[in-house]
């Protein structure tokens, strides 16, 4: 609606218990960081309210803190530092009851009662320290308490000026806090179109459509960008992209102690290991690759003993020569996979979003994806979406359509959950190699290209927020 040239800047809180790089999980955790950053370079203030976990006090990643401020909270002494993030004003919250003194962001039976301890903590930091921001943005059911507290024990209370806007990263996880937090705040969103239309009819959502936003997720073109990356062997951007992937390729390689040479297709999975990333898929990916002559690559880790035992099995059985597992979270391995990799393969049996598969095509892998979700919105099959292709990216993304004669497609994709459907578009991907290995490093070429950023979707945000406040 234009609003972005004409009001005055906006005032965003956004309150989280994941943050890139210091605490990251998953997508949430770029995500807040990403966004945050692309709404402030539109020249809004951001800032972030996390948890002051003990893990950060060993962190590499974090500089030292200042000291801002102390308060009681229901008996219980509340310290709040700040340190800048990723270029974000970041407050950290730690209760003196040690309730945040834990090596991982999840995991315990206490983890509900400890983030709606947080949520509170951080609204009464507010109100003590006479801030009120413009926007107070929640993420997931971890921060959904903020929506109900606010609205219920501090808009009348002093906090007088925040709206809420909510965002739902996955609609499977706490969903009485879901739809408490969706019907407490003005704007509820989720990470991609397509996600928003399947979970319509959600009872956590569909009491408040009109209110209720899909807007897919970018990633941040700077945090990963392969022209500028210091943990891949030779920097490339998409005229350089063969040789740069050749080299990262080759070093990957000898890091997960792949014997075989020769340019064949490395195909690579960067995932947690969950039912939601369709295990039986990756698994068959691993068997299929192989057996058409390609290499397969796997970085991940399963919260399950069991997975874990499973896929420890497969690394024994097939790592060695063409294929090489490594189990673990590992973001700089990670970046070594994006640009070593020719393909990515995403099966997931629903992805609110993704940003693996975005992340790939910045560095010039081709993702080949199960259409769900922000995958279906993101990735355009060569064969079977031209047209889409043309359409969507044009409203999507700020994009110019200047692929090969306006030729937008990007990858491979399929739409069942079995391994004859999975083979549909990965046979297609690994045929396209083999037969014409110039034009499928053109497609590598042309997938780097594409913006996938938030340029776009920072506006739709831009334009919730100020509808927010009535602007
Ligand atoms: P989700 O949030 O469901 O895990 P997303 O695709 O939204 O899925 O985000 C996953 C993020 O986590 C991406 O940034 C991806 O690169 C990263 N990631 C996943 N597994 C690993 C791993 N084993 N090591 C490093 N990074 C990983």
């Amino acid at each position: 609606n234009g609003s972005t040239e004409k009001a005055p800047p906006l005032h965003i809180i956004n309150i989280a218990v994941e943050m890139a790089p210091i605490a990251k999980v998953g997508g949430l955790a770029d995500v807040v960081t990403s966004l945050s950053r692309a709404i402030s370079d539109f020249g809004h203030h951001v800032e972030i309210i996390l948890p002051m976990y003990s893990f950060f006090n060993s962190s590499p990643l974090l500089g030292a803190r200042e000291f801002e401020t102390n308060f009681d909270f229901g008996g219980c002494g509340i310290t709040v530092t700040k340190c800048r993030v990723e270029g974000v004003m970041v407050f950290f919250v730690e209760p003196s009851n040690g309730m945040f003194a834990r090596d991982a962001v999840y995991g315990w039976n206490d983890d509900a009662s400890r983030f709606n301890f947080f949520c509170n903590a951080a609204l009464e930091f507010l109100l003590k320290t006479g801030r009120q921001p413009d926007i107070l943005h929640c993420h997931d059911w971890s921060t959904a308490e903020v929506a109900r507290a606010h609205w219920e024990n501090y808009h009348h209370n002093g906090l007088w000026k925040p709206k809420v806007a909510f965002t739902i990263h996955n609609m499977n996880y706490g969903q009485a806090k879901l739809g408490e937090a969706a019907f407490h705040s003005q704007m509820t969103t989720t990470v991609s179109p397509s996600y928003a239309g399947e979970v319509s009819g959600h009872p956590a959502v569909s009491g408040n459509l009109h209110k209720f936003h899909g807007v897919r997720n970018g990633i941040d073109p700077e945090i990963w960008n392969p022209a500028t990356d210091n943990f891949i062997p030779m920097k490339y951007d998409a005229d350089s992209v063969v040789k740069g992937k050749k080299a990262a390729r080759d070093e990957l390689r000898s890091r997960l102690g792949l014997t075989g040479y020769g340019d064949k297709p490395v195909v690579g999975v960067i995932s947690r290991l969950t039912a939601q990333k369709g295990i039986h898929l990756i698994k068959h990916a691993a068997h299929h690759t192989l057996s058409r002559g390609g290499q397969f690559v796997l970085l991940g880790s399963a919260p399950d003993p069991k997975v874990q035992a499973d896929f420890n099995g497969l690394g024994a059985q097939l790592g060695g020569e063409d294929a090489g597992f490594f189990f673990a979270f590992d973001e700089t391995l990670s970046r070594l996979m994006y640009a070593g990799c020719d393909v990515i393969v995403v099966p997931s049996m629903f992805e609110p979003c993704g940003l693996t598969q975005m992340t790939a095509m910045r560095y010039g892998t081709v993702p080949c994806v199960r259409a769900t979700g922000g995958l279906r919105d993101t990735v355009f099959d060569v064969d079977t979406d031209k047209a889409r292709a043309a359409w969507e990216i044009n409203a999507s993304t700020n994009w110019e359509l200047d692929g090969e004669n306006g030729d937008c497609t990007n990858g491979f994709s399929f739409e069942g959950t079995s391994e004859g459907d999975l083979d549909y578009a990965l046979d297609r991907c690994i045929d396209a190699f083999w037969n014409d290995t110039k034009w499928f490093r053109s497609l590598q070429a042309r997938v780097m290209r594409q913006d996938w950023t938030w340029n776009k979707p920072a506006l739709e945000y831009i334009d919730l927020y100020y509808q927010s406040i009535g602007k």
